[in-house]
């Protein structure tokens, strides 16, 4: 199988190349030419399977020029015993006879992006090797916050890589901070932005699409690669716990084989329910799939009108994750919705980048609204969901997850539809520990308690153990002190790096 770019300037490119690259050099994103299809027996057999046998089971589809003996390594080596603080890895968690939660949120920095991050690392050191790549490979991040540690956890102290992270430097929670100023591992940097998450993005993507640092990189035996979610690499690990989750109702009885479900995902860069829309695509049965903004309701508007317009108010909120107004991922979903038409995304990405916005019409919004729904959380009614469903459940939501069911609440409401539905979870409750405190004890019990008295509060009232990879975090010694200006992004690698 071979893969493409969304730009239409690039074909015939291995998984192996598409990880290693990152970005398409047309400026698209990689994706699969051809579609990949399940039986539904193929399908059902997962009901058998522990998560690690379905990874390699839906890996080894995209991923057909490694060999299962690599596949299984590297799942073993994202997955296996100790990496997550859960052996099931994505255990899925009956709220009622309707909802469900898919917990994506047991691996070492708590969010969901551990499930892609874990294993993206280990792919990509294959990927090299067979490429036969000498160059060392700088990994540059620019994050929201959880993307930031979860790749540095995932590329601390591999061989042949070096991890850069830009973060905005007021666009991160305390914890979200603290986690990567005090990244451990002799690879490892993250400098503070004076910007928002945009910004930061965007100067990422001009350090990528740099000529001329780029020949400065190849001389000095360095080149770059990708770890946000447009690598390949991070995507296709994120469709196998859509396949898991389906698997787990079936094997509980919850659900028949071939009943339709639904999917509810708190959104940001539409990686997440991009992969979901592969997985549908393949042949799991999705009938709906949720799409859930909060203030930056740039995709509700999107999904429900055809127009994509990010000339509007960046809002910083409490669901800071999904704080996004361009939504890298939906150039592949515009892809796979035109037939692969290049041309057309080349278009569309076009007038986003001149004019801010772009509109689809025809098949492509009529595919559009035949899939998804969409709609967005304030942030009362984030903070109101977080302590109803506590009230209710005695289950702990974070400020994203919380988004997922009210905008779900939202669905059942407007439609009437019964189909079960399970709601993605992309956050521990203790990673955005304030915002939980104050929804479950109100604004006095919080106030003037930093972030590390909150998580223990919230351990003790709750009855539960604060994550490993948040515990002691206050304690830690900071090792990461650089700032830079959104234009100074570029300094900063070259000095790192120490570029002649
Ligand atoms: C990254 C993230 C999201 C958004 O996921 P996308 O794939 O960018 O749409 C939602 N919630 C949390 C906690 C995240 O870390």
């Amino acid at each position: 199988m071979y893969y493409e770019s969304t730009r239409g300037g690039i074909r015939n490119i291995t998984s192996a190349e598409a990880i290693k690259r990152g970005l398409a050099p047309d400026g698209g994103l990689f994706v699969p030419e051809t579609a990949v299809k399940l039986t539904p027996e193929e399908i059902y057999s997962l009901a058998d399977m522990d998560y690690r046998e379905r990874a390699v089971f839906i890996l080894r589809r995209f991923l057909d020029d490694y060999t299962d003996e690599e596949l299984a390594e590297c799942v073993i080596g994202a997955y296996g015993s100790g990496k997550f603080d859960e052996d099931r890895v994505a255990p899925v968690v009956k709220l009622n006879d309707n909802a469900y939660i898919l917990e994506l949120w047991h691996g070492p920095t708590c969010a969901f992006k551990d499930v892609a991050l874990q294993i993206l690392p280990r792919l990509l050191v294959k990927a090299n090797r067979k490429t036969r790549e000498n160059a060392e490979t700088v990994i540059l991040v620019a994050t929201s916050g959880d993307t930031g540690k979860a790749a540095l956890e995932g590329f601390k102290d591999v061989e042949g890589t070096r991890i850069i992270v830009f973060f905005p430097e007021k666009g991160v929670s305390q914890v979200q901070k603290m986690q990567m100023v005090t990244q451990e591992g002799r690879n490892v940097y993250s400098v503070a932005v004076r910007g928002n998450f945009d910004d930061t993005q965007n100067g990422v993507k001009a350090i990528f699409s740099d000529k001329e640092l780029a020949g400065r990189m190849l001389e000095n035996g360095y080149k770059f690669s990708s770890a946000n979610s447009i690598n390949w690499g991070r995507l296709v690990p994120q469709i196998v716990y859509y396949f898991s989750a389906y698997a787990d109702l079936l094997a509980a009885g919850e659900i028949k084989a071939g009943e339709a479900i639904n999917f509810t995902v708190p959104t940001g860069n539409f990686g997440n329910i991009l992969a979901a829309w592969y997985a549908r695509d393949m042949g799991l049965p999705i009938n709906k799939l949720i799409c859930a903004s909060n203030d930056n309701n740039v995709l509700t508007e999107f999904i429900n009108t055809g127009l994509y317009n990010r000339e509007r108010e960046f809002r910083k909120t409490i669901s800071p994750s999904m704080d996004i107004l361009i939504s890298s991922n939906l150039e592949r979903l515009l892809f796979e919705l035109t037939e692969h038409d290049g041309e057309q995304v080349l278009d569309w990405m076009t007038e986003l980048k001149n004019e801010g916005k772009y509109m689809v019409f025809g098949e492509v919004k009529r595919k559009l609204s035949e899939m998804y729904w969409a709609a967005y959380t304030t942030e009362h009614e984030t903070l109101e969901t977080i302590r109803d469903v506590y009230e209710d459940y005695e289950y702990l939501l974070d400020t994203h997850t919380a988004v997922g069911v009210d905008v779900y609440d939202k669905y059942v409401i407007s439609t009437g539809d019964m189909t079960k539905t399970v709601i993605v979870s992309t956050a521990s409750p203790f990673k955005f520990n304030e915002s939980v405190a104050r929804a479950i004890f109100g604004d006095e019990t919080v106030a003037g308690k930093n972030e590390f008295q909150l998580l223990d509060l919230l351990a003790e009232q709750c009855g539960l153990d604060i994550p490993a990879g948040l515990d002691g975090l206050s304690d830690k010694a900071v090792l990461h002190e650089s700032i830079c200006s959104r234009d100074g992004m570029k300094e900063q690698v070259i000095r790192i790096l120490g570029l002649k």
